[in-house]
Parts: C-alpha cells; sequence; structure tokens
C-alpha cells in the first residue's frame, strides 16, 4: 500500500467508526481535503487491491481486510505517540503530526519491540485504546461529558479528536488524562457545564464536553 491508500483506508475506518452507516465520496474527500474525483479513483485502487466494497452512488465499506489494515496503522500510530510521550517527553499536543509520519514504517519486528519496549501499553497519551496486534481493541467503560449530570466526581479518561489546539486548551486548564473533577451544573441555555477542578472552576461549551470521554469516579 502506499502512503495516500493507508491515510485513505484510516479515514474510511474512522468515519465507520464515528456515523455507523457507509461513506459517501463527498464525505471522504471532506475529511481529508481533496477532490471527489481523486477520491472516486482512489476507491477504484482500493477496490482493485480488495481492500474496501466499493459501489457507485452507494459509497464504501472496509472488507475484513481493509479493517485489518486500518487497526494496524492506529495500533502503529499510537504506539509511536505513546513512546514521544513516555520516552522522548514530548508534550500530548504535540505528536500527532508526527506519529502520521511513523506510523508508516513498514516493520513489524520495529512495532514489536517498541510495544516489548513500551511495557504492552493498553492506551496512548489521549486515553485512546490502543488495538491489540490481532486487532482487537479495548471497550472503554467511559461515556461523553456531554451526555453526564452534574452532581458528582468523574475522571478524565480519553479525548474524542485530540487535535493540538484543543490540547494545549485542556494543558491550560489543567484537565488532563486521570484529572478527577466534580460537575457543579448545566447551563441548560446552551448545555455548558460548570466544573471545578480541586478549587479552580471552568466551563466547559457543548464542543468542549462532546469532544471528551469520562468515567464516574470510584466506578
Ligand atoms: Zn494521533
Amino acid at each position: 500500500m502506499t502512503f495516500a491508500e493507508q491515510d485513505y483506508i484510516k479515514a474510511i475506518f474512522q468515519l465507520e467508526e464515528e456515523r455507523n452507516n457507509t461513506i459517501l465520496t463527498n464525505d471522504l474527500a471532506a475529511r481529508l481535503g481533496t477532490k471527489a474525483s481523486s477520491v472516486t479513483d482512489m476507491f477504484k485502487k482500493l477496490e482493485k487491491k480488495n481492500l474496501i466494497i466499493y459501489k457507485k452512488y452507494q459509497g464504501v465499506k472496509l472488507n475484513e481486510e481493509g479493517r485489518k489494515a486500518a487497526l494496524k496503522l492506529i495500533r502503529k500510530h499510537r504506539l509511536w505517540e505513546t513512546f514521544l510521550v513516555k520516552s522522548l517527553g514530548f508534550g500530548w499536543e504535540s505528536v500527532h503530526e508526527i506519529a502520521e509520519q511513523l506510523e508508516h514504517i513498514e516493520s513489524d519486528e520495529l512495532i514489536e519491540r517498541l510495544n516489548q519496549f513500551l511495557g504492552y501499553p493498553a492506551f496512548d497519551p489521549h486515553g485512546e485504546p490502543i488495538p491489540l496486534e490481532k486487532g482487537k481493541v479495548w471497550e472503554a467503560k467511559s461515556q461523553k461529558l456531554s451526555e453526564v449530570e452534574p452532581g458528582n466526581e468523574y475522571i478524565l479518561d480519553s479525548v474524542v479528536q485530540p487535535n493540538d489546539e484543543f490540547l494545549k486548551y485542556l494543558n491550560k486548564i489543567n484537565l488532563l488524562i486521570g484529572t478527577k473533577f466534580r460537575i457543579n451544573s448545566k447551563e441548560s441555555y446552551d448545555d455548558s457545564l460548570q466544573i471545578q477542578i480541586e478549587d479552580q472552576i471552568h466551563v466547559l461549551s457543548k464542543d468542549t464536553t462532546n469532544n471528551l470521554k469520562v468515567r464516574k469516579h470510584g466506578a
């Protein structure tokens, strides 16, 4: 697979995870910032390589092989992110772009040794599960912060879309993976949440609470 093909496979996988629905040409064009005609060309290539099921006007789906390939890329990506943070001291807000490059390295032995070196981590620095070699993914028992009710204490488990700017914002308010906080109240006008981390109070927008996964403290 070329790097571009790998990026498509990963993007289709992520869209499928988000939407639970068939993915259309335009969805992918928007996600990858490219033209619909290039997407169609790529679909034909991926179909020839037997990685997707593609029906004109009905969109695209990964087949078993495509799914395996996507999970392998995600596994490599998340192991590299873990390495960059744990072993090289990068901040969690500055590893994604580097991991986008590193995930394309082919060597299975390198990844196996990296995994061993890191002590077989289950989660990456953004709290996302690292798929196992055979493609199994841990199911985290967490829910979106936007879906929980005020009045309890929660632990931040993971960031849904860990883009760098968002992570910098979390750094600023000291809301990191494993941070415990109380939800004081919810504003019914715009669904913003007032949370408290130790004695610091912050108001989180709906965009923010939709992008965070939490579990109840002590659960
Ligand atoms: Zn990443």
